[in-house]
């Protein structure tokens, strides 16, 4: 038979497909299991924002008709939220459709990507696929004190050349949960070449309490090159719909509108997102959930005498001490779904999304019984 494999385009033989979290009805299918708690994919554990799913479900009588190709309202709506022209966004099936954009309007073989070790999987697929080159930043060290395994933001630097189309920049950046401060961010885009496009990733960046965290948008009348991304998949309660959003000046998202496929974003997503952009109460009691789970999580690691990196995003990566990928077989049998990230070259580590306080406990206690065995 014939190897199709001789006949790809560059890069797709080097391509690994990103591993999504396990869904619940897998497992229980695969285990008999009922009952099973997901902390896996960096989802919001009160569900979908009330408000985001009434409009969605009145949306369904209209979906015998093509979405709104333009998403005039919603980008309407981002426009007035953020102080930017609808022609400064792009909508997208998630906010990874956006990054895949840029990558297939700037990459291609003979160009380069610059991120961090340990950066955001999907960073160095749309790369590869594109047939451009990942140039791979070394991380801050294990041992940092401020930040472990955060981006080291010189170190990117230096691996910019004149092949450079792409930088990703995740902030905070998963599955680390890391971040950088508003200070250093502005002095590497100052110091970049004005060419090199740089993608602000900030997927997470409505759970953030920090106050020297930056905001992207408010960079993006300065910086022609920054490109900053969101999405409606983490607070707002909407993975499961595939909507996001990509922020940039007008010229640079003329061209990346370019390779967007029409129709991406569907009309319940549509819906759902412009109402989700006002469920204040939701996004709250989101953001408050988080930030206590967040608390609960370390502490109990912290009694069982394990490290973890400190996060500000909806997840804490953890070191088990053990492999990682076994830790997260027992955990299934227990009906506890986490993410393993030997993938991420973390190998003894397993990342697991803040629940709701009980689901919290339930995974702690399902790990203290998993490392005592
Ligand atoms: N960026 C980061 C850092 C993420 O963790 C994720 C989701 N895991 C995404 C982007 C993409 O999310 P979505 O496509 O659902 O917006």
């Amino acid at each position: 038979m014939t190897d199709f494999s001789n006949f790809t385009a560059p890069g797709i033989n080097n391509l690994h497909p990103y591993v999504p979290g396990k869904p619940i009805e897998e497992l229980e299918r695969e285990l008999g299991l009922s009952g099973t708690i997901k902390l896996a994919s960096n989802e919001n554990p009160l569900g979908p924002s009330p408000l985001g799913r009434k409009a969605a479900a009145e949306s369904i009588a209209g979906i015998n008709l093509y979405p709104d190709d333009s998403g005039y309202r919603l980008k309407a709506k981002l426009a007035a939220k953020y102080g930017l022209a609808p022609e400064q966004l792009v909508l997208g099936a998630g906010s990874s459709d956006v990054i895949d954009m840029v990558a297939r309007t700037f990459l291609s073989p003979g160009g380069n990507a610059v991120f961090s070790r340990y950066g955001f999987a999907m960073y160095p697929i749309y790369t590869t696929a594109a047939g451009a080159q990942c140039r791979v930043a070394d991380a801050l060290p294990a041992e940092h004190k401020d930040m472990p395994y955060g981006h080291d933001l010189e170190a990117m630097a230096a691996l910019v050349d004149e092949g450079t189309r792409v930088v990703f920049v995740a902030n905070p950046n998963n599955p680390t949960g890391t971040w950088l401060e508003a200070g250093v961010l502005r002095t590497f885009l100052q110091d970049l070449p004005e060419e090199v496009i740089v993608v602000l990733d900030e997927a997470y960046t409505e759970y953030v309490t920090e106050p020297d965290f930056p905001n992207g948008v408010a960079w993006l009348a300065e910086f022609p090159n920054l490109l900053v991304t969101r999405t409606f998949s983490k607070i707002y309660g909407l993975a499961g719909l595939r909507i996001g959003y990509g922020m940039a000046n007008a010229a640079l998202i003329d061209l990346i509108g370019r390779v967007r496929h029409p129709f991406n974003v569907n009309t319940p997503a549509l819906a759902a997102a412009e109402a989700a952009l006002d469920d204040e109460t939701f996004l709250q009691r989101s953001r408050n959930t988080n930030t206590a789970g967040l608390v609960q999580l370390a502490s109990g690691f912290s009694s069982m005498g394990l490290s973890w990196i400190p996060s500000i995003g909806n997840f804490i990566t953890v070191n088990v001490q053990r492999d990682g990928t076994q830790v997260y077989q027992q955990l299934l049998k227990k009906g506890v779904i986490v993410r393993p990230v030997a993938n991420y070259d973390l190998p003894e580590h397993v990342r697991v999304t803040v629940g709701t306080e009980m689901e919290n406990q339930r995974f702690l206690d399902a790990l203290q019984e998993v490392l005592e065995a």
